[in-house]
């Protein structure tokens, strides 16, 4: 009796301290559809002739990292800076960049594949390919014309964040104070035509109240291609708990973003005391030509950057782990998502999460959370394939 209690004891005790089985989490990895709504890489693509086939020692999105992290589909933002470039200047400079992804794209065929439907990213990872599809994140990008708006999705944007942190004519950003009290006529119009086009309406950046009227006008569900949790971190570009209810009861996906300063208050605080650090890095920006010689700004941001990560320290993976616990706590395991925000925040991302190699380290901390394997599955990409599909069939009717 007494060597058997020892036994157990053990066990037990054995347990407790293996946190997970890492046999557990690359089999789930091999099982999963991994789809990282947001990645910012295409920038570094088109201004710096950024190799998506090597393996780089900085940014945090590759091919070979992304293999590493067993990446089914990745979603290329395409964004223009609003303060540098005029609406209609920024249709340029997103169609520059939808010719990057396409390029970038099909100069990897052995690894990569352009895809516009959850079958289509289903597809590539049978053949062993990498799904890359793209999102236009700011509706600054359509200049206020549907026409602009239906030429995208023709090329292949599957989702438009309906503002980046400006306000467009038609829509309120969550950067105060609003100008329309939401959606305006016109941008109910834009949210019905995605709808029509088997677009997401994406409503990461936008105003309490935009998301709202997002909700209330879309015939799909609504997603957040790049948000996390306002009751845990207060940016106002995060979701409460009534929005994650409410993007829920509609069917929508939260992907949660892992950028540092919107997982955690410390942090955020920190970050804006580096003023004089942003003030370097808003004077190499603004030397940065808008067309013709796109040479970058990078290395030099990607200095400052380091400078900032180095007095900052890194948020521990638990925080960001804290946001995906709380998203499902309150929207549901089948409304939560990956939206890295990778290549889009300098270096700020939590420790062990530096760059999407790591995605092994998210999914063995839910493991030690207790999440099962389906429902981490979901979390990985299954709830955007079911929320895709969704997406598509409400296109497919409105035809
Ligand atoms: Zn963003």
């Amino acid at each position: 009796m007494f060597r058997l209690a020892c036994f157990a004891l053990l066990t037990y005790s054995l347990a407790a301290q293996t946190k997970v089985d890492p046999a557990r989490v690359t089999r789930l990895m091999q099982r999963a559809t991994v789809i990282d709504l947001h990645d910012d890489t295409t920038q570094m693509i088109v201004d710096e002739g950024y190799d998506l086939g090597k393996l780089h020692d900085y940014g945090q999105v590759d091919i070979p990292r992304m293999r590493k992290g067993s990446v089914g589909g990745i979603f290329m933002s395409i964004w223009t800076d609003s303060d540098r470039f005029t609406p209609t200047e920024a249709v340029r400079r997103t169609l520059i960049q939808i010719d990057g992804v396409r390029r970038e794209t099909a100069r990897h065929p052995g690894d990569l594949e352009l895809a516009t439907t959850a079958d289509e990213i289903v597809a590539a990872r049978k053949r062993g390919h990498i799904a890359i599809l793209m999102g236009v994140e700011g509706g600054h990008a359509i200049d206020s014309d549907l026409a602009v708006l239906r030429t995208y999705a023709q090329l292949g944007v599957r989702y438009l964040t309906l503002t980046h942190t400006n306000h467009t004519p038609w829509a309120d950003s969550s950067a105060p104070p609003p100008q329309h009290n939401g959606l305006t006529e016109f941008g109910r119009q834009v949210v019905r035509e995605m709808n029509r086009l088997g677009m997401m309406v994406d409503i990461s950046h936008v105003a309490d109240k935009t998301f709202f009227d997002a909700l209330e006008t879309s015939a799909a569900p609504v997603i957040a291609s790049h948000s996390s949790s306002r009751a845990i971190a207060s940016a106002p570009r995060n979701m409460t708990d009534a929005m994650l209810k409410a993007l829920a009861g509609k069917g929508g996906v939260v992907h949660i973003n892992y950028y540092e300063g919107f997982l955690d208050n410390d942090y955020a605080a920190r970050e804006k005391a580096l003023t004089e650090l942003q003030k370097q890095q808003d004077a190499v920006e603004d030397h940065t030509p808008k067309f013709g010689d796109r040479s970058g700004n990078g290395p030099a941001v990607r200095k400052i950057g380091a400078a900032r990560i180095e007095k900052l320290g890194r948020v521990p993976l638990s925080k960001l782990l804290d946001h995906f616990e709380h998203a499902v706590k309150v929207a549901g395991v089948d409304h939560v998502g990956l939206g890295s925000d990778f290549d889009g925040a300098d270096d700020e991302f939590p420790a062990g999460m530096e760059d999407i190699s790591k995605l092994p380290n998210l999914v063995g901390g839910l493991m030690e959370r207790g999440f099962s394997d389906e429902d981490i599955l979901k979390i990985l990409g299954g709830n955007t394939l079911r929320v895709m599909r969704e997406v598509e069939a409400v296109a497919r009717k409105a035809k």
